[in-house]
């Protein structure tokens, strides 16, 4: 039988659009889908409603996310290149 998981602690884990590494969510920059204009927003405190993604802090990942327009086939809506911008000026400044 395999041990409890000591470290899980009832932490949801997403899964990053680029890479596809599953991480603990609060680690990680999420996207919010709004539900009624379905604009995607940054979402750095993680409280928006709608369907999110994400995406791990790191410059590789937002290099694949724009490459293969990785949130937009998540979220199956257009995104704004400006969207990810901001959301790497963010990563920046929390570094
Ligand atoms: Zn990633």
């Amino acid at each position: 039988m395999p041990a409890p998981k000591k470290n899980a602690r009832h932490e949801p884990i997403r899964r990053c659009v680029a890479c596809r590494r599953a991480a603990p969510k609060h680690t990680l920059l999420r996207f919010a889908r709004d539900p009624h204009t379905r604009q995607v927003q940054f979402d750095p405190a993680q409280r928006l409603p709608g369907r999110g993604a994400y995406l791990c802090p790191n410059p590789d990942c937002f290099h694949i996310a724009r490459k293969r327009k990785s949130l937009a086939r998540v979220l199956k809506t257009p995104v704004d290149e400006a969207i990810l911008d901001a959301a790497e000026a963010w990563m920046r400044s929390m570094q």
